[in-house]
Formats: structure tokens, sequence, C-alpha cells
């Protein structure tokens, strides 16, 4: 079974080939972040141009790189949401007319599952299992009895984790995207400050991460005043072990009350070497497996889609020819839909 996906949702252009759901055999990212960077942060017109420009370069080179030609492929898959609304209806529009030239099936696919599918590129999955996606736009964690089953068991109430790192990143005057900036400077600093750590009602599985945005500010804002100057290391060393302190404590209190016998990390923040670290310090001794995808599968990619989208086709889902973008996607919607 050969699956193509597309992923557009954001400010990647990507095509990837993936055989019988798990074997890689061509994934083209296009990234556009140097088109975005002087404005800091993603233009939603330049992104969906680029996306224009870029999509059928990108996915003459996956099936190239691939060795496949298009009559070999069984369906084509592509993240219908969530996102921005005009990026993904590249995308999708693209998906469409392949599927229909070509006459193959058409798999709509949730961004955020393959976030997770990503890590089924590397090992089989075993169920239950409990997934940390943390990504620019989400902070979830989520249940798996199974293929295509996703519970949403806790989310961000305000900033996702990615968003937090990026705005603090832009207070410390660091480049866009701010995440792996923060990740290196937080390596050579202390956590000297004690940034508040959002905990929420006990036993919510929830996250909240404005008020350390916050905090963060109102620190770098009265230092100035004082005329005192804060080394750059130890703040960002300061806020990532807040971030991470909450990230592991509920991941881990979630994994032992699901007894899930995996835990899967996604989402271009599970590139995070504190985060990482962390994790494997906290479940080392447990009999919970730990998979953290490699970096070049934690942020935005077609091999996530082609894996999810191979286990959607697989279970008979279809879309018509009709299928639109859909910017809000539910996971648990998805799911439901998914489910026959
Ligand atoms: P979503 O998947 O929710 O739609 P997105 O696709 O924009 O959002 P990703 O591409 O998965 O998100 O991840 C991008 C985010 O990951 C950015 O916020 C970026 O700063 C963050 N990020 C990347 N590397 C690191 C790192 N090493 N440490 C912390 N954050 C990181
Ligand atoms: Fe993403
Ligand atoms: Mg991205």
């Amino acid at each position: 079974q050969y699956i193509l996906a597309i992923e557009t949702s954001c400010d990647e252009t990507a095509v990837a080939i993936v055989k019988n759901g798990r074997d890689l055999l061509s994934n083209v990212v296009a990234s556009q972040i140097e088109s975005h960077k002087r404005f800091g942060g993603v233009v939603p017109e330049i992104a969906s141009r680029h996306h224009i420009e870029q999509i059928t370069i990108v996915l003459e080179e996956a099936l190239q790189k691939a060795g496949v030609t298009m009559e070999e492929i069984d369906a084509i898959a592509v993240t219908e949401g969530p996102g921005l609304v005009g990026a993904l209806l590249i995308g999708v529009n693209a998906a469409k007319a392949i599927a229909y030239a070509h006459q193959k099936p058409l798999v709509g696919v949730h961004h955020i599952a393959g976030h997770i599918y990503a890590n089924r590129l590397e090992k089989e999955f075993s169920f239950p299992l409990l997934s940390l996606v943390v990504s620019g736009g989400h902070t979830e964690l989520i249940v798996m009895k199974e293929h295509g089953d996703f519970q949403v068991i806790g989310e961000t109430r305000d900033d996702a984790a990615g968003e937090a790192y990026d705005k603090v990143a832009k207070a410390l005057d660091l480049p866009y995207p701010g995440g792996p900036y923060i990740d290196r400077l937080a390596a050579e600093g202390e956590a000297t400050i004690d940034f508040p750590r959002a905990w929420l009602e006990e036993g919510s599985y929830d996250f909240s991460f404005s008020g350390l945005k916050t905090a963060v500010m109102n620190t770098l804002h009265n230092a100035r005043q004082k005329g005192k100057t804060l080394k750059k290391e130890d703040i960002a060393a300061s806020f990532q072990e807040s971030v991470i302190d909450v990230l592991v404590t509920k991941t881990y209190r979630a994994a032992r009350e699901y007894e899930v016998k995996q835990l899967i990390v996604a989402g271009g923040v599970a590139a995070n070497k504190g985060l990482r670290a962390g994790l494997k310090e906290q479940f080392a001794g447990e009999a919970i497996d730990v998979l953290i995808p490699p970096l070049s599968l934690c942020t935005d990619n077609a091999a996530m889609i082609a894996a999810a989208g191979s286990v959607a086709f697989e279970q008979g889902h279809r879309a018509g020819l009709d299928l639109n973008a859909n910017p809000s996607l539910s996971l648990e919607r998805y799911a439901k839909r998914s489910k026959r």
C-alpha cells in the first residue's frame, strides 16, 4: 500500500510517500521560514502564495525520490485542518486535483493526528498510549485505545507551549521562531528566577502558559526600569524549567492514571532538548515506552500525514471531491467520523 500525502496547514509545503503505513520512501519539505522571519510570525497571505509556487515542485520531487509513479499510489492523503484556511486550501485542492486526474481515493487527515502518527514511522504503536502534543498551536494530552481513536484529556486554556516559547523569544529579541533559540540559551544558563507554574485545579490535565509568559515580560520590564541587566540565558533557563516542570509532571500523572504502555511526544516543541531529557528522566525505570520522533519528524511534514492517512485509509475512511479545508477541525470530531 502506497500513500502519497500533502501537508500545507501552515508555513511548510510538504509531500511524502509512505509504504504500508510505516516505511518512509520520501519526505520533501519546503520551508518558508525565511520569508516570514522579518515579520516575526507567519503571514497567511505570504504562506498561501508560497504553497502555490512550491506544491508541484515538491510533489514531483517526492515521487522522484521515492521512485514511485502516480499509477502505483493507492490513495492521496491531505491535511484538511486545523491550520490557516488559505494555506490548507492549496493542499486540499492539489490533493483533489490529483485524486480526480488519476482516479485515486482521497483521505482527509487531522494535522494533530499526523503529529502523533509521525512516531509510528519509528516504532509500532502499543495501546493504550498517551500522546503529549506540544506544537505552535496545540498543547494537549491525548489517550488512544486503538488506531484512529483520540480522547483529549487535557488541553491548553490559553497559549500553546510553542506559542509561549515564540512570544518569550520575541521579548528577548531572538529571531522567529524562537523555540530553538530559547532551548539553546537555556542550556547555557541557570534557572535562577522562580517563575510561576500553572497547575490549575487538582487533577486537571489542562495547561495554561499565558501567566508564565506575562511573568517573564514583567520581570524583563522591571529589570529594565531599574537599569538591571538579566542574563538572557538565565531567563531562558528559568522559563524553560517552568514549562517542562508542568509538562512532565502532568504527562507522568496521566500516563500512570490511564495505565498506558507507550508515551508519544509530538509536535515542534518535542524537539526541545530540555523536554526530552526531562521526560526520559521522569519515565526512567517505568515500564512505559517513551517515543520521541527524530527532529525532522517533530515539525510539520507530510510523512506524518501519510502515516495517519494510511491507517484511516485501511479503516475505510474516504473523502469526496467536496472535501473542504476546516481551519478549526477538532480531533475528537475527526475521530468519531473516521470510526465506522
Ligand atoms: P500546530 O501543529 O499546532 O498547527 P505548528 O504546525 O505551527 O502548530 P509545529 O510546526 O509543530 O507547530 O511546531 C512549531 C513550534 O515548535 C514553534 O512554536 C517553535 O518555536 C517550536 N519549537 C521548535 N523547536 C523547538 C525547541 N527546540 N524548543 C522549543 N520549541 C521549539
Ligand atoms: Fe504542526
Ligand atoms: Mg510550522
